[in-house]
């Protein structure tokens, strides 16, 4: 499967702007969401920083996830990294310290990207909903696409070259909803010029130690991408 469009994020950069008014407008129109589903007008377009996003996601309440939650998870790392990794939701651990990936999941994920010569502070970790759901539960779909905004914008503003989907969750909400992690794992998709690939989740390598040879592999490919 390969999606292809022209132009990254689809924003017309020759595009001649007759004011701010218009111009927000036309940019709006001229939009295209890089996660399937987003609309451009709910993508947080007016926000251009990290930093400003980061204050609209801590202010957030637009759904129930933020009542069972101690903070907002943003998301860390390299605002101009190459690679972004984007994984499911916090855990407890992530809750406690308002960091992505810090618990047993994250620290195994530390000793892969340490392997694959990929230094965490020079790549962007994120997560799909960015308050914890009680109980590590999945977020659920009305959730998802709530957030998926900052996801959006997140990517918009950061423009990695790599995109990497942490387990089936990210996967389906970034690839595809109808797609399997176990079917798209290791393959390379590319959108608006993004290279996209599906890992498996390192929280599953923690329940199935067989992941991980699989998930070396991928990572593999995905440092020789990085450093090509
Ligand atoms: S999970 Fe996302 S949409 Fe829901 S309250 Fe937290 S920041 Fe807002």
């Amino acid at each position: 499967m390969s999606i292809e469009q022209p132009g990254l994020f689809g924003l017309s950069e020759t595009k001649k702007l007759e004011s701010p008014e218009e111009g927000r407008e036309e940019q709006s129109l001229a939009y295209i969401p890089f996660i399937p589903g987003v609309k451009p007008q709910e993508a947080y377009l007016e926000l251009n920083s990290l930093s400003q996003l980061e204050q609209r996601a801590k202010s957030c309440r637009q759904c129930r996830l933020r009542e069972g939650c101690r903070q907002v998870v943003f998301g860390e790392g390299n605002s101009d990294a190459r690679l972004m990794l984007v994984g499911e939701g916090p855990g407890m651990d992530e809750d406690l310290q308002g960091r992505p990936f810090v618990g047993k999941a994250g620290q195994l994920l530390d000793k892969i990207l340490q392997a694959a010569e990929l230094p965490r502070q020079e790549v962007y970790i994120g997560n799909v909903v960015k308050c914890r759901p009680p109980g590590n539960r999945l977020p659920h779909p009305d959730e998802v696409r709530v957030c998926r905004n900052y996801l959006e914008a997140q990517i918009r503003i950061i423009k990695p070259r790599i995109l990497v989907c942490l387990g089936s969750l990210a996967t389906k909400a970034i690839i595809d909803p109808q797609v399997s992690i176990t079917m798209t794992r290791g393959k390379w998709f590319n959108r608006q010029g993004i290279s996209i690939m599906a890992v498996f989740h390192p929280a599953a390598l923690l329940r199935n130690p067989s992941y991980k040879r699989p998930t070396w592999e991928d990572f593999k490919q995905i440092r020789d991408k990085y450093y090509r």
